[in-house]
Parts: structure tokens; sequence; C-alpha cells
């Protein structure tokens, strides 16, 4: 439902809550980041308001400067820990938004080929089928575009991969997303308002656009796999 994401200069878990917190009015039933911290993919998870995932990381928290979170309105799946974003497969995480439709077919390929499912989500196979294209010699953003070309239906979504501090890749199909530009820290919202405290600078993608993000830079290609020019808005939001 709600979409965030940081390559930062500081402690991003405490951002990524504040800033998922900006899309509580969207509803939600749970919520999670992922972090990368000294190369380390990790994650932490909570059943309802976003105040749990904050007692969570109290307790065990999550460092990092590199990060995704999401709060989920389920579609697929009960609303459980084990069902809410970011999904983990191997050296990769997923948030989503939407739905995709295919998913059945993607998880029988995906079973024919040995994987197993942890979850009855559709996003799960976002994350095993990246990490499946992986194994199979890809690395991380040909995985995740050759996983995108590979989806059907209406979404957004965010990957974060273990062992790359400085790589998130975005791609909106019929669910909105923005990347904020900061100085030499780098933004993803699924609502620029979440980004609002972050940066007025917020480049829109475009329906079907995929963006290679870093601190320093930002590389965006059309769903044929052209790059796209799209400009950096300046804009004004309450924060
Ligand atoms: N279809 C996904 C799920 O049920 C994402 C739902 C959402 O947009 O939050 O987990």
């Amino acid at each position: 439902c709600g979409i965030v994401g940081v390559l930062g200069e500081h402690e991003v878990a405490p951002i990524l809550v504040e800033a998922l917190k900006r899309l509580e009015y969207r509803g939600y039933d749970s919520a999670g980041i992922a972090t990368v911290n000294d190369g380390v993919l990790d994650r932490r998870r909570a059943v309802g308001k976003l105040a749990n995932l904050s007692d969570l990381l109290v307790h065990d928290p999550l460092p990092g400067k590199s990060g995704i979170g999401h709060t989920r309105w389920a579609t697929h799946g009960a609303p459980t820990v084990e069902n809410a974003h970011p999904h983990r497969a191997g050296a990769v995480a997923v948030v989503h938004n939407g739905i995709v439709e295919n998913y059945r077919e993607l998880r029988a390929e995906l079973s024919d080929n040995g994987i197993r499912f942890q979850t009855e989500t559709d996003t799960e196979t976002v994350a095993l089928m990246t990490e499946y294209h992986m194994r199979s010699g890809l690395g991380p953003v040909e995985a995740a575009f050759k996983t995108i070309d590979q989806l059907e239906g209406a979404f957004a979504l965010a990957f974060l991969f273990d062992g790359e501090e400085d790589l998130i890749i975005a791609a909106r199909k019929g669910s909105p997303l923005a990347i904020g530009h900061g100085d030499g820290e780098m933004f993803v919202g699924s609502d620029a308002i979440a980004l609002a405290p972050l940066t007025d600078r917020i480049t829109y993608l475009e329906e079907g656009d995929r963006a290679v993000v870093t601190r320093t830079s930002l590389e965006i290609r059309t769903e044929k796999g052209e790059l796209a020019n799209r400009e950096i808005r300046r804009i004004k939001l309450e924060h």
C-alpha cells in the first residue's frame, strides 16, 4: 500500500518509519523495513500499527544507511508477520504495492524449478523470481528488470540487495512511484508526500518506468529498455 526507500547518510530505520507514517492515511494492516548494513541485508516486520514496528525496532534494532519500507494492505494472504513486506528470497528484499495478476503462473514456474514458498502472497514470487535469475548468473539490476518484464498487473516495486549498500531498484506500472533527490542521498516514495521532510526535488516515474537508484545517480529506463529523460520538479508540500 505504501512504499518508501532511502539511500542515506544517516541511520535509516527511523527515517523509513517516519516516511511510512506520512502514508498512514492510506490505511494498512502491517508494516516492515529492510536495510543493508556492512553489506548484510536484514528486515523487521510487525502486524498492526507502525507503533508496533517502532517497538520491535527498539528491542531489536536494524542498523544501516540504506533501506526500504512498506505498509501493507493485504490482498493475497492474511495480514500476518510472514506475509508482511519486505519479502525476502536469498539476496533480495522486495516491497510491493498492488497486485501481481499472474503470480500463480510464476509460482508454477518456480515450483517446477524446485523452489519453495513461505507465504501465500503474490509478492513473494517477485522476490523468488529475482533471486532465481541471480542464481542463474544475472546481476541484481538485470535480474530485477527480467523479473519486472515477467509481471502482469498493476504495481509499484522497490528492491534492495544483500551486498549492495548503494542500490535500490524501483519500478512503476499502474501504481505511482516518485524518486526524491537529496545531496548525496536518494529517496523513493509511493507518494511524494512521504518524502516532503527529506527533499523537495522529485522525479515522478512514468508508466512502465524502472529506475536504478544510487546515492549519486538516477537512471530511468522505459518498459522497452530505452533510457528515459524525466525532469526533476521542485514541489511544495506541507511538512
Ligand atoms: N498484493 C500485495 C500483498 O497482498 C501488496 C498489497 C499492498 O498494496 O499493500 O501483500
